[in-house]
């Protein structure tokens, strides 16, 4: 619903029309009417720069729907307030930014735009992955329907005495021998610019011209949403008089998943098998973020390495508006038999089953031999380690002087 069309009949484009829409018939129509090509559409050159620089932001084009030009400039024929249109036409066809890059002085706006509202919401992975209606509850304030805003009967709201209606007032302060003058907000009437007689304020807002309001909104994550996304609700925030309410803006975030990473459309999992498993193939099972178990087959003959990688395709996460699904990674951790878990006889037979040793390189002649026992690390061997480690680093020389049992001297 829009109070007038004017802009959007001067643009030849209806209300509806789209930002890039406006952008075309923008382009069309300045190209036609420019001065250089045009010399006598100067006026015209000139409304239809304005009526595209309103339509073209957001916040002035919903000041213009809502109240029409009065809204946005006050009185009628300060309407080329705004940008130079040949300013306009420079950042337009010169290729800049639109609007956004400061370079243009903008008019005075009329109804300013009240603060937008954020909530962050928590959303777990499995929601993300098969979406979700939260209901969300919000408390805000909305303009009172006892007085319309007014807060008060017809009448009964009139200027404040003491500003004369500006919210300030200016006082002059004596420090030593200097007099400043100061602005501030009126202490008679707040800086609201007006008094209520108390006889006659609105008992539903107490002459505060809005009321508190708890209001349920129903938030649609889409499967596939992701953390930092935005789900805008127009025109939700804080209402006030004569203030274009903000939105509410809800932020998802991903809550940590104890099984699941995910990097964009993909799943990251890691899965611990076997030695067996690893060896000989099996079967393994992955809980999906829907509850269904994924019965994963590793092939005989088919050998997982520790840390190695595998994907299973189209069982990541949905892709939020395509229709694709990304992808599962999933890493393995090849759980290795204790010491000692078998005879000697069962190793003799894994001699013959595995692929054989590698033999050693020979040693050459004139080298020094030493036979030498690996132990378990305990407490005390990690304790030199680091000693070891932070003489390296302070001091090479000294290190050499106390070297502890079983750590041999690289020298060469
Ligand atoms: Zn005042
Ligand atoms: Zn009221």
């Amino acid at each position: 619903m829009v109070v007038e069309t004017k802009y959007y009949d001067i643009l030849g484009v209806n209300p509806n029309a789209s930002d890039s829409e406006l952008k075309k018939a923008y382009r069309k129509k300045a190209l036609m009417y420019h001065p250089d090509k045009n010399p006598d559409a100067g006026e015209q050159f000139k409304e239809i720069s304005h009526a595209y620089e309103v339509l073209s932001d957001s916040q002035k084009r919903a000041i213009y729907d809502q109240y029409g030009e009065k809204g946005l400039n006050g009185a009628a024929g300060e309407g080329m307030g705004g940008l130079d249109p040949n300013d306009l036409f420079a950042q337009f066809f010169g290729g800049g930014g639109m609007f956004g890059g400061g370079g243009g002085r903008r008019g005075p706006s009329g109804p300013r735009r009240g603060r937008d509202m954020a909530h962050a919401l928590k959303v777990s992975l499995e929601d993300l992955y098969k979406g979700k209606t939260s209901k969300l509850q919000v408390t805000k304030s909305v303009i009172c329907p006892g007085c319309d805003g007014k807060g008060g009967e017809e009448g009964a709201v009139t200027k404040c005495g003491q500003c004369h209606g500006r919210g300030v007032e200016v006082v002059i302060r004596q420090m030593g021998p200097m007099v400043q003058q100061i602005q501030q907000q009126c202490r008679k009437c707040n800086g609201e610019g007006e008094e209520i007689d108390a006889r006659y304020k609105c008992k539903q807002c107490n002459g505060q011209k809005t009321i508190s309001e708890r209001k349920q909104l129903e938030v649609h994550i889409d499967r596939g949403m992701k953390d930092g996304q935005k789900i805008v609700f127009q025109g939700e925030a804080d209402q006030q008089p004569g203030v274009v309410p903000g939105d509410i803006v809800i932020v998802i975030e991903e809550k940590k998943h104890p099984k699941f990473k995910r990097s964009g459309d993909d799943l990251h999992y890691e899965a611990e098998i076997d030695l067996v498993t690893a060896l000989a193939g099996g079967n393994m099972h992955i809980k999906h973020l829907d509850n269904r178990v994924l019965d994963v087959a590793i092939l005989p003959g088919e050998v997982i390495k520790p840390g190695e990688i595998k994907v299973i395709e189209g069982q990541g996460m949905p892709s939020h508006r395509h229709h694709n699904m990304g992808n599962m990674f999933v890493k393995f951790t090849v759980r290795f038999p204790e010491s000692n878990w078998t005879s000697e006889e069962n190793i003799k037979k894994l001699e013959q089953i595995l692929p054989p040793r590698e033999s050693l390189a020979k040693i050459p002649k004139g080298t020094t031999q030493e036979e030498v026992v690996l132990s378990a690390v305990d407490l005390h061997h990690k304790k030199d380690m680091r000693d070891s480690d932070d003489a390296m680093d302070d001091d090479y020389e000294d290190s050499h002087h106390h070297q502890g049992p079983g750590v041999q001297c690289a020298q060469q």
